[in-house]
């Protein structure tokens, strides 16, 4: 079998741990496989380095900060391909770009737009372990480009794919995706399956285990991803594929909680056509995505409130741009409030059961919690709460769709 088993962050945080996983891979490689290593930076080496690069200028150019960053993975990878050799393995590192992941040049969120891994197939050939960073890549200029936050997944989905893997394992520190936050739920449980389309609901409403780029481009490929933990070899993890369920048929598959929104109200503008278009267009405009709208009913002097959320990271400049707009519009005022929280609850099973949606109003309802925003789509129904009833409503509508039982 060829295996692209791919390990995270907190997977590779210590010496002990690469040691450990330059074990497993070296026995995996003698039982006749043919393995792909690919690496994130060790533990929140990231972070560091994006902390030391605003502590030289807060506005670094993004392609030395690309190049900055890359430097994560870099070191990981060679210390990984040592672990290897020293077990008597011969494995090599290698960068994103020698992996032939090439990519536009988009500097901090570059999109794969063709894998080459001639170098990396030539390799495996001749017995040797690649050890790529994952996150990197380069773009027709020659440049070195980043993938995104959690870019290292995407990485290894994209080999898997080019080189048509017969695997592809994503190691973290959790055994797959759960029912929800298992810190926040206590009898939430690992999911033995997820179709790409749940995932990518999970992945885009905060559940970290998959960088949702990573799924997009899984879905699209066609790759088969096995998450799983690097601290239990025994459990098999979650498995992601485009079945859409062979379990039995649930409403919801998980319910996952996104903490990191604030909610920005356009208040008193003026209630005629055009007018929310020209609120999300300039949005739009300054790449800044908006998560749920919400327009309430005209009041008596024909005026309306426009509510939406984004990311708190894009917190201050969706303020500047909606008071821009409020000025422009001669709307009231602008409410800001990032103490807000979106529950979502998702599974294949919403399509087909047009009472999902009630009974996740009921539920929050019966748990005294006030509905501000609500969205949908086809597989997911979200609603926006006060961030101070959170917890308690991701662990109620956990048990209301009764996702703690273990026929998974
Ligand atoms: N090291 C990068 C990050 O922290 C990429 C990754 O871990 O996948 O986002
Ligand atoms: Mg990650």
């Amino acid at each position: 079998m060829r295996i692209v088993q791919k390990f995270g962050g907190s997977s590779v945080k210590s010496l002990e741990l690469i040691q450990a996983i330059a074990e497993r891979v070296v026995r995996t490689a003698s039982a006749g496989h043919e393995v792909v290593v690919v690496v994130s930076a060790m533990g929140d080496a990231t972070d560091h380095l994006l902390d030391l690069a605003s502590q030289v200028d807060g506005q670094s150019s993004p392609d030395n900060l690309d190049f900055l960053l890359a430097t994560g993975e870099m070191t990981s990878a060679a210390l990984m391909a040592m672990a290897i050799n020293r077990l008597g393995r011969s494995a090599r590192a290698v960068m994103g770009s020698q992996a032939g992941i090439l990519t536009d040049g988009h500097f901090s969120e570059a999109r794969i737009l063709a894998v080459r891994p001639t170098t990396v197939e030539s390799w495996l050939g001749e017995g040797i372990i690649p050890v790529v960073t994952g996150f990197q890549g380069i773009s027709g200029e020659g440049r070195l480009t980043t993938l995104g936050r959690g870019g290292s997944d995407l990485t290894a989905i994209a080999l898997a794919s080019a080189l048509k893997a017969d695997a592809c394992e994503i190691y973290s520190d959790v055994p797959g995706v759960f029912t929800a936050d298992p810190r926040i739920v206590a009898d939430a449980r690992a999911l033995s399956q997820l179709s790409y389309d749940e995932m990518m609901e999970l992945a885009s409403q905060g559940a970290q285990v998959l960088q949702t780029r990573a799924v997009l481009y899984a879905r699209q490929s066609g790759v088969a991803v096995q998450a799983r933990s690097t601290f239990d070899e025994h459990e098999p993890g979650t498995r992601i594929d485009e079945k859409q369920t062979s379990r039995a048929p649930r409403w919801v598959t998980a319910v996952a909680l996104d903490t990191h929104l604030t909610k920005i109200g356009l208040v008193g503008v003026p209630d005629r056509p055009g007018v929310a278009a020209l609120a999300l267009d300039r949005l739009a405009q300054e790449g800044i995505n908006i998560d749920l709208v919400f327009q309430a009913l005209s009041h008596d002097d024909l005026r309306a409130d426009i509510a939406l959320t984004v990311a708190d990271r894009d917190r201050e400049r969706a303020m500047a741009v909606s008071q821009e707009t409020l000025r422009a519009l001669g709307g009231r005022s602008l409410l800001v409030d990032g103490d807000i929280a979106k529950i979502s609850a998702v599974g294949a099973g919403v399509r087909n059961h047009p009472g999902v949606a009630a009974a996740m109003f009921r539920a929050l309802a019966d748990a005294g919690i006030n509905i501000q925003m609500i969205g949908t789509s086809e597989i997911k129904i979200s609603c926006i709460i006060a961030r101070s009833d959170a917890e308690r409503a991701l662990n109620h509508v956990h048990q209301v769709f009764e996702l703690n039982d273990s026929q998974g």
